[in-house]
């Protein structure tokens, strides 16, 4: 099989079974670059199934990227509640200023322009130029990243290595369609050549795919297991209202609220008899331990948040799930 009847088989494939997704609706070209622009940004962390929901709603409260340049935080926090990783709806409406200030109020047509842009990496900035410009790029995404690992059947450091794959994409050679052939091989990732069970016998390229042939599957991955860190949450409750504090101790979910919370070491964990809970956040595994506290210290930058009007306040969905295990008990 070469490169022209690899790209002839993808599209093929692409065109009997892509999934209808709201941003790849017919779309006039500024709302396919806002649509692209926000949906990639929603995606880089977060799985197409669950970021359909949150993406109609975006697209409904903030329509345009004149709106979501001058949107306010508190609305912009709340349309991308529960999708986590909030630094990216910041940098999302930072993009929008810039675009509109340096760039006429349209995207760049330019990779170097697009990478200039907060929170716009290697990956969205290659998504971009394909899907919205139509140029010959083919981002490399966990999905496209697996395909080449089990199509080659890459396994050491240096051949999993991020270098070693941008150079492998050349084996999907180019297309006639790029922006269509960019979606297709992720598309592929997502629906065929999953991470457990992928479907071979569905695969247009599983006659040139040496782990088909060798029926391994097992892909090295690069990541490393993430720390595990004990935390004690400290539950103030005083009535139907519980405690929570303006966060500046941890990076991620600045200035969002969450409950008081101190690192605690291992020992310290196995021995409360306390309810705990496993949150994985993105750079460490946290098994935090709750604690009812009987009176209310003073802390500063906090506030009563009453269960009941819970609905009114942005709360990460890390807050809500220490909340909602709270509440089980
Ligand atoms: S044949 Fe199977 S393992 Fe190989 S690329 Fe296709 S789905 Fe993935």
């Amino acid at each position: 099989m070469n490169n022209q009847s690899i790209t002839k088989e993808i599209l093929k494939w692409y065109d009997n079974n892509k999934r209808i997704l709201p941003w790849r609706k017919h779309l006039t070209n500024r709302q396919k670059e806002y649509f692209t622009l926000v949906s990639e940004v929603m995606l880089q962390q977060t799985q197409v199934k669950t970021v359909i929901p949150f993406f109609n709603n975006f697209i409904k409260k903030i329509p345009n990227l004149k709106t979501l340049a001058k949107t306010r935080d508190k609305k912009l926090m709340k349309c991308w509640e529960g999708l986590g990783y909030y630094s990216r709806a910041k940098n999302l409406k930072k993009t929008a200023q810039k675009i509109i200030k340096e760039f006429n109020g349209k995207l760049p047509n330019n990779i170097d322009h697009l990478k200039s842009l907060p929170g716009i990496g290697d990956y969205t900035s290659s998504a971009i130029m394909a899907i919205v410009f139509n140029e010959q790029f083919i981002p490399l995404d966990g999905n496209v990243e697996r395909i080449l690992k089990r199509i080659l059947y890459l396994k050491t450091k240096k051949e999993i290595s991020k270098d070693n794959l941008q150079k492998k994409k050349s084996l999907f050679g180019k297309s006639s369609r790029p922006s269509d052939y960019a979606q297709s091989i992720m598309e592929i990732g997502a629906l065929i050549c999953k991470p457990k069970d992928p479907l071979c016998h569905k695969c247009p390229i599983n006659n040139i795919c040496i782990a088909y042939k060798k029926n391994d599957f097992n892909i090295k991955s690069k990541n490393k297991s993430n720390k595990v860190k004990y935390f004690e949450a400290e539950i103030y409750k005083s009535k139907s209202k519980y405690l929570l504090v303006k966060n500046t101790k941890f990076n991620f979910l600045k200035n969002l609220l969450i409950f008081p919370m101190r690192e605690i070491n291992q020992k310290k964990f196995r021995s409360s008899i306390n309810k705990s809970i496993n949150i994985r956040m993105s750079n460490m595994d946290m098994k935090i331990t709750i604690k009812n506290k009987k009176r209310k210290k003073y802390i500063t930058n906090s506030l009563l948040l009453d269960k009941n009007d819970i609905k009114n306040h942005i709360l990460p969905s890390f807050t809500k799930k220490i909340l909602n295990s709270i509440m089980r008990y």
